[in-house]
């Protein structure tokens, strides 16, 4: 018989992705958004229900129309700049909606729980690369309020046995290869869109490097970009796991190498064979210099092995969506 799985924010970047990769192993995905930065597009072919996470009549309503497995739990607001100004949207986003929505799914018996956390829960490294055991002391309201649901799972685990399983994503990057599905935010604040969209046909954008005196080889920012569809592999394993009943858990999701912001220009000036026009600005608030995972426990815990390790190969299908974008 098939399985539900619900997947809030499924008509997002990630989640649209994870409701391909649930689809293509044979569960019947239902996406439940309210489209404020989701595109139903991104979920042509599943089934969508437009509704708020904070709505619990709403909640209850799907809960008791579905027999979900599991819950696998997007819907967030995910910019850090914007966290700092606004932090009420982010504590009630992400943290309210997620207790709201975790009471729902404890009426209904539904105890598989897979969270979207971050790295930025670990705040500034004290030492890279950063595995699961570093310090998490987040440096802004996003970070603080995603630590505040990871704290919140394991209480819920000891007290009302919900399993979950806990994955920190690093840079998210790339685009479906086969689906014609990608990176489209409302408002871009990403590298490697931000860089593509300056190599676009007429585009009269720049690229702003901010911040060039790092303590870095090149004195650019280092993170660690995975591909959007390994991410979504990790969510079905990380899924299975928890209905297999092997315990609840917390893990790293990246590929384990660093690219600097300069190694990203060039990369995508190697996939497109076009100059990046560049302005040179001054550091962005809260940017660590190095964000690096060890993911070591993923690759043990979930059997992790990410196809796409070459930032280039990353670029190359993120640069085929931008060139045919249809949202
Ligand atoms: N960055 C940049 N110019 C931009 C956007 C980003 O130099 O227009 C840098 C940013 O400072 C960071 C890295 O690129 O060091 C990755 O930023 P992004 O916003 O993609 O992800 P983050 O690591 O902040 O989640």
């Amino acid at each position: 018989m098939k399985e539900f799985i619900l997947v809030t924010g499924g008509a997002g970047y990630i989640g649209s992705h994870t409701v391909q990769a649930l689809s293509g192993h044979g569960y019947i995905p239902i996406v439940y958004d309210n489209l404020s930065e989701g595109h139903r597009q991104a979920v042509d072919g599943n089934i969508l229900v437009v509704g708020d996470t904070a709505d619990a009549a709403a909640l209850n309503e799907l809960f008791s129309r579905y027999n979900f497995s599991a819950v696998i739990h997007f819907a967030a607001s995910s910019l850090v700049g914007e966290s700092v100004v606004e932090p009420a949207k982010y504590y009630s986003n992400n943290l309210a909606a997620t207790i709201t929505l975790l009471s729902a799914a404890l009426k209904f018996g539904v105890k598989n729980f897979i969270f979207s956390s971050t790295c930025a829960t670990y705040g500034c490294p004290v030492y890279t690369p950063i595995d699961e055991k570093h310090p998490q002391l987040p440096i802004n309201p996003y970070g603080s309020s995603k630590l505040m649901v990871e704290m919140l799972l394991r209480d819920y685990n000891k007290g009302y046995g919900l399993n979950y399983a806990i994955l920190r994503y690093f840079n998210a990057a790339g685009a479906h290869p086969h689906f014609p599905i990608g990176e489209s935010h409302r408002r871009e604040t990403h590298l490697i869109p931000l860089i593509l969209k300056t190599l676009l046909k007429n585009s009269d954008r720049k690229l702003t490097i901010f911040g060039e005196d790092y303590d870095t080889p090149d004195g650019t920012c280092i993170r660690d970009y995975i591909h959007v569809t390994d991410l979504a592999e990790a969510h079905i394993s990380a899924m299975q796991k928890l209905l297999s009943s092997s315990g609840s858990f917390a893990v790293n999701l990246a590929v384990g190498r660093g690219c600097s912001v300069k190694e990203a220009v060039k990369a995508a000036e190697d996939v497109t064979g076009l100059k990046v026009p560049l302005v040179h600005g001054s550091r962005r608030e809260g940017d660590p210099p190095v964000l690096v995972a060890d993911n070591l426990l993923a690759k043990e815990l979930l059997g992790f092995s990410p196809k796409y390790t070459d930032i280039r190969e990353i670029i190359q299908t993120a640069w085929n969506w931008e060139l045919n974008r249809r949202f």
